[in-house]
């Protein structure tokens, strides 16, 4: 049977946009300019999270015009990670870019994320490797996060890399069926594995308007990040636990010290210190226990699917959760 549907793209670009009007004018001419010299056929995704100013006016002039211009209007807004998954849910290139609305991300890189896509990788990361006009404090803080957040993990999620990447239709489609709620997409695409790699671009300023990523979004951001992939702060229970034992073993050990010296030390202080710290061990070590158990359930409700899989051999295409959504399969 013929398939009824247009042929896929080879390149699709998923960007999310979040109060963006000054900005999304300029984002049309540079794609387009871009787009014309790429030699692949393509689609641009557009992502409106519920923007409040004529964004969506204005992508939905975009759109009028070229027909590759395709849009998804969020009914309010979701948040950045959730606007880029629901782009990922319907981007059907061969290779997938997410970047953001700003210019932040120049499509110029995708010309070389491409040729390391071309030489057989399936994900790649842009790596920032200045940030221009970024205060020093959302430096500081995002070296530290990165460098806290793969010592929690077992896998590596690349420093400095944000959400600027491509990946290959076999990443996309694995990641879709990955449905968590609380989504850190960058961590979720170094957990699925596959072969990874990295360029590095100067990160250049924001084209116009704000960064709609105020502090408290970037702190949730970072929470959502740590809590979705590590348990290491509900163990931090048992660590505490295993202090205040040895605590009430240094005293005991103390007070025998001084006892044995002839200095006694104020009758009961000893067994009252004792009883204190050995009550508090035994409370944090049962909400250490607790933890862990809530941990596993965590793990459990995420439902993430338990393996990945890079290549089948003689074998014939899995499982439904791994295939696509839609009815429409295909060689990738
Ligand atoms: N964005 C979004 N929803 C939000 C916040 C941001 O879709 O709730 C989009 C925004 O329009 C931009 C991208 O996500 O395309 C990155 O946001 P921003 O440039 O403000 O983040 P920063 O570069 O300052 O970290
Ligand atoms: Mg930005």
């Amino acid at each position: 049977m013929r398939d009824p549907l247009p042929p896929r793209p080879a390149l699709s670009l998923v960007i999310p946009i979040f109060n963006e009007e000054e900005t999304i004018p300029e984002l049309a001419r540079r794609l387009e300019a871009f787009l014309a010299t790429v030699g692949e056929t393509w689609e641009v995704v557009f992502v409106d999270d519920g923007s409040k100013d004529r964004s969506l006016d204005l992508l939905r002039g975009l759109t009028a015009r070229e027909h590759r211009f395709k849009l998804v209007g969020l009914a309010r807004n979701f948040g950045h990670q959730i606007a880029i998954t629901a782009g990922l849910d319907v981007a059907d290139g061969d290779a997938v870019v997410v970047m953001d609305a700003d210019l932040q991300d120049p499509p110029e890189v995708v010309t070389e994320m491409l040729a390391r896509f071309r030489e057989g990788y399936d994900v790649v990361f842009a790596i920032r490797s200045k940030r221009h006009g970024e205060t020093v404090f959302k430096r500081v803080t995002a070296g530290v996060f990165y460098r806290l957040f793969n010592m929690m993990l077992g896998f590596e999620v690349p420093n400095d890399a944000g959400d600027f990447r491509l990946m290959s239709r076999k990443v996309v489609l694995t990641l879709r069926s990955l449905r968590e709620r609380h989504r850190f997409v960058r961590g979720m695409v170094a957990w699925i594995g596959f072969r990874q790699t990295r360029v590095s671009y100067e990160r250049p300023v924001r084209f116009a308007g704000e960064t709609k990523y105020p502090l408290s979004k970037m702190v949730r951001f970072a929470i959502d990040g740590i809590t979705s992939f590590s348990t290491v702060p509900m163990r931090t229970a048992t660590w505490l636990a295993g202090a205040t034992a040895s605590l009430a073993v240094v005293i005991a050990g103390w007070a025998m010290l001084q006892n044995l010296r002839g200095e006694p030390v104020v009758r009961g202080w000893t067994t009252i210190m004792m009883l204190v710290a050995l009550c508090a061990s035994a409370q944090l070590l049962m909400m250490g226990i607790l933890g862990e158990y809530v941990g596993r359930i965590y793990d459990e409700v995420k439902r993430r699917p338990l393996y990945t899989v890079q290549e089948r051999i003689n074998l014939d295409e899995p499982s439904r959760e791994m295939a696509e959504p839609t009815s429409r399969t295909g060689p990738h």
